[in-house]
């Protein structure tokens, strides 16, 4: 697909994804050569091509989660099987995931994991212009211990050679971050969630060595000894955070919390939106994880929006989605819970200079809605229009997907 070298979008309220509500004196973006041009009046900006009409429309940066496998296919519950399709097959259904993400308003995604490099050559792809998705940032292999959580994507390391050997090899490739695996995970057999898998000063030489050649680094993290350890390792975000201790129920450390603040450590809780169940339930996993969170945010500790996409019936589409169940588990307003998907999750990806709001000189990604999203966030689930650095993109949201339920786990 080729981007328009020019295009103005006119008649919109915008949100920019930082200000507490809608532009008062701008209605018109425009765009140039991937960029924003400028943001103001309509009159003004009017540029050679016929304008893009959203009146009626609100609209707002292109969607960011922060935590997704392209590797995986939500409807396949054995992550280790999946590792068994030729590069072409897995390639092709990769590309798929990735179009999905883009139609549904999710224009950057970062990657935390797969075996073979292959989302790498999607990224790749898509950044040329040959592909239509989402910006990819992709950690390539993550480390692990021996038989560790996600061993089978081939980043095993006993000791701090090896997975100092492993971080090499990924910069090799070509990765954008570091993934350490902290904690025991579910989708692994013989791997226990609560349980630390490196000893401390393995996980801060993994950290230090991946730091030492620019890389931020998510760590993966349900048990509480494991976020303890990533938090004095330093690391820059804690993916999932469950607070998992040893009995059933939360584990919650508030010395732990006061050190994710403390050193500017984001949490990306992936809540996507089969979660939706608990609440419907009035399960009281809800109130639980709840107090964590109202705990976290107590404590000073920022968010992200991230939804694990790929794993069981998770679809890579899915942000939008979940965001009311993020909001609601997470005791965010629509404002807030907006910021965690576009510019506090572009700060935490290191790209603020990038995407993340609608500014002067960042990429042309944004999305636009019937409705009022700083009210309610629901209407995020059927974008009117998508733009990804600049290219208007064919068939928002999937008029397939309209309607459809999302399935739970
Ligand atoms: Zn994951």
């Amino acid at each position: 697909m080729s981007a328009q070298s020019d295009l103005t979008v006119v008649g919109a309220r915008i949100w920019d994804g930082i200000s507490p509500g809608y532009l008062e004196r701008a209605d018109a973006i425009r765009i140039v050569d991937g960029r924003i041009a400028a943001i103001g009046r309509a009159e003004a900006l009017r540029g050679s091509s016929e304008p893009l009409d959203l009146a009626g429309r609100t609209v707002l940066p292109g969607l960011i989660d922060c935590h997704v496998h392209l590797c995986l296919d939500p409807g396949v519950f054995d992550a280790e099987a999946q590792t068994r399709g030729s590069d072409a097959e897995e390639l092709a259904k990769m590309r798929e995931r990735a179009a999905a993400m883009v139609r549904a308003g999710i224009t950057t995604a970062r990657d935390l994991g797969g075996g073979r490099f292959l989302e790498l050559a999607v990224r790749d792809a898509i950044a040329r212009g040959e592909a239509l998705g989402p910006r990819l940032l992709c950690a390539g292999q993550p480390v692990t211990s021996p038989r560790g959580h996600c061993h089978f994507w081939g980043g095993e390391a006993a000791d701090i050679d090896a997975a100092r050997a492993v971080i090499d090899r990924q910069r090799e490739r070509g990765v954008d971050l570091i993934k350490v695996i902290a904690t025991g995970g579910n989708l692994t057999r013989g791997s226990r969630p609560r349980d630390a898998q490196f000893p401390d000063e393995t996980l801060q030489a993994i950290v230090a060595h991946a730091r030492a050649y620019g890389f931020r680094v998510a760590a993966h993290c349900h048990g509480t000894p494991g976020i303890r350890a990533s938090a004095a390792a330093r690391v820059t975000t804690i993916e999932h955070c469950s607070w998992l201790g040893e009995k059933t129920g939360s584990d919650y450390d508030a010395d732990a919390a006061a050190a994710l603040a403390a050193h500017g450590i984001w949490v990306s809780p992936t809540i996507n939106s089969g979660w939706r169940r608990f609440i419907d339930a009035n399960d009281e996993r809800v109130a639980r994880i709840g107090a964590n969170f109202a705990a976290m945010r107590a404590a000073g500790v920022r968010l992200v929006a991230s939804t694990d996409a790929g794993i069981p019936n998770v679809r890579h589409s899915d942000l939008p989605r979940a965001l009311p169940t993020f909001a609601r588990f997470a005791g965010l307003t629509p404002l807030e819970a907006l910021r965690a998907a576009t510019a506090d999750a572009a700060n935490a990806l290191g790209i603020a200079g990038v995407t993340g709001t609608l500014a002067a000189g960042r990429s042309a990604d944004m999305l636009a809605v019937d409705g009022d999203p700083l009210a309610d966030l629901d209407c995020l689930a059927t974008p009117h229009a998508v733009i990804a650095r600049g290219t208007l993109i064919p068939d928002p949201s999937g008029a397939s997907l309209r309607g459809a339920t999302p399935r739970t786990a």
